[in-house]
């Protein structure tokens, strides 16, 4: 948990969301402001500023493995397990990350085309 973290603040409860997926390490939510028919937000519950916070340690690296490992429940909760997927992560300025709490947008439900922005 991390003061201000507006995602630690979902996870606990503090704040709602519409949870699509949960279990004990992993919480899957939908976006508020969806570009897509199929926005969510995949999170580790334990606080990592960004993807480069996993590496530091073998619990950040066990953490990220539980969440690709909830991706296949995750994909099919949401009918897109067939029909695909995009897995975006934001890093940084100028990567576009505006919550500093590790996520993954799986965003889908219409065809995304080829292009990466
Ligand atoms: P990023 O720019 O990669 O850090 O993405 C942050 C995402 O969090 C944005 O797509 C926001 O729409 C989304 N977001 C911000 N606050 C909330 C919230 N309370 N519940 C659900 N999604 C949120
Ligand atoms: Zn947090």
């Amino acid at each position: 948990m991390s003061q201000n973290c507006i995602f630690c603040k979902i996870i606990s409860g503090e704040i709602p969301s519409k949870k699509v997926f949960e279990n004990e390490s992993v919480l899957a939510i939908e976006d508020v402001n969806p570009v897509a028919p199929v926005h969510i937000l995949v999170l580790p519950k334990k606080h990592y500023t960004s993807i480069l916070d996993i590496a530091a340690s073998e619990a950040g690296l066990a953490d990220l493995s539980q969440l690709m490992a909830a991706l296949p429940q995750i994909a099919e909760e949401l009918g897109v397990e067939e029909s695909g997927f995009r897995l975006i992560n934001n890093c940084g300025e100028e990567g576009g990350q505006t919550v500093m709490h590790l996520h993954f947008h799986l965003i889908g439900g219409r065809n995304l085309g080829p292009g990466l922005i």
